[in-house]
């Protein structure tokens, strides 16, 4: 008999792997080496059915306990020739637990099927505008929302007929099947092809519907967008989603709201930033300058002084809050100073005249700037080539 590999080696965990280590290495295993993705090839075929071995025995805390204390041996003489007796296990449980959602998907939920399940959500998207986000809007939406059918009342069949049990499933919705394996006998459940999970086969369909049980019309849905509301957020309006199945209730609409760029606001949170130039006096002698806000304008006083760049913080002129729109962020203005670009002759004239009055001739400036380095600072950054 040949040496067999230790069963956490096989699995590449550690002694004191937990019971979600074990399953996360062994589904990593299964996966790769599956004879599904492998088809013939004798090799993975070898290492799956070691890794299922390995997981096996590791996967349940009785047998785990026995081959931590006693190796392989614990285990030998079971079903003779060294190899592993699978015979008291259910190998479909550790598939179905498994492989459940990575092979055939559906496999496991679709026990659900014949249960009421609520109706799937639908996702839209609105657009609105800055303002809007800021204080809330009332839209309409033209969306196409299924309904069930009143010919067929929502059952697919032709009126006067009913739809009959599904003689493959005897209307469970699901079959079993078994399957021989590399370990013996797996059981397996799936949704019946015959009736696709319904349970139930449509010999007439209902002309109105063609079957399906739902007529698509459109509806207009009135969505109110609360004040505060940030590009990317949805409103979410109960009942408005698809139709739920077997009598569940409706899904909900989702309204993903949208929201323009504006060309003078932008936005952080609560907060609003916007810019405004100022000219070159107004920053120096300081006075009243009008600022846009998303409630209109506002006089807003600048200090003699100000430097370019200056942010200013006009409190409560932000975004109101969600939760609460008497609460509002803040709004920061940035007051930028212009440098002119055109300038007639007489207004350069004035400006040569404003800059020696304030600085001194150019001459002398730029005699002092030679040695004087940053002695006096009113005179520094000059340098002016004649
Ligand atoms: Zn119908
Ligand atoms: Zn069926």
């Amino acid at each position: 008999m040949a040496d067999k590999r230790d069963y956490y080696e096989v699995l590449g965990v550690g002694k004191s792997a937990s019971d979600s280590e074990i399953k996360s290495a062994y589904r990593k295993l299964a996966k790769k080496y599956h004879p599904d993705a492998n088809p013939g090839d004798k090799e993975a075929e070898a290492k799956f059915k070691e890794a299922s071995e390995a997981y096996a025995v590791l996967s349940d805390a009785d047998k785990r306990r026995q081959y931590d204390q006693f190796g392989h041996a614990a285990f030998e003489g079971g079903a003779g020739g060294g190899g592993f007796d699978f015979s008291g296990m259910d190998m479909g449980d550790i598939f179905g637990d498994i492989f459940g959602d990575f092979f055939g998907g559906g496999r496991s939920r679709s026990r659900a099927n014949n249960g009421p399940m609520k109706g799937q959500n639908i996702r839209i998207g609105v657009r609105i505008t800055f303002q809007e986000a800021c204080f809330g809007v009332d839209k309409e939406i033209n969306i196409t929302l299924k309904d069930e059918c009143t010919s067929c009342h929502g059952t697919g069949a032709k009126a006067g007929t009913t739809p009959e049990t599904c003689s493959k499933c005897n209307g469970k919705g699901q079959v079993v099947f078994t399957q021989q394996s590399l370990f013996g006998v797996v059981r397996n459940v799936q949704t019946c092809p015959d009736c696709r999970g319904t349970g139930k086969i449509i010999k007439e369909h209902c002309p109105d519907c063609h079957g399906t049980g739902y007529i698509s019309s459109k509806k207009n849905i009135a969505v109110s967008i609360p004040a505060g509301i940030d590009n990317g957020q949805c409103v979410r309006i109960r009942d408005k989603g698809e139709p739920g199945v077997n009598g569940g209730p409706r899904g909900d609409l989702l309204v993903e709201v949208v929201v323009s760029n504006d060309p003078i606001f932008r936005r952080q949170d609560m907060d609003i930033y916007s810019t405004v130039p100022i000219t070159f006096a107004q920053a120096a002698l300081g006075g009243d300058i009008r600022v846009k806000t998303i409630d209109g304008e506002v006089i807003n006083t600048i200090k003699p002084g100000t430097q370019t760049d200056t942010r200013v913080r006009l409190r409560g002129k932000g975004v109101p809050s969600l939760r609460n729109k008497q609460v509002r962020g803040d709004h920061y203005v940035t007051l930028v100073v212009q440098v002119p670009t055109k300038m007639t002759g007489e207004q350069k004239e004035l400006l040569k005249a404003f800059d020696e009055a304030m600085y001194g001739k150019e001459e002398e400036r730029e005699d002092s700037t030679e040695d004087a380095g940053t002695s006096k600072g009113k005179k520094k950054g000059f340098k002016k080539k004649k």
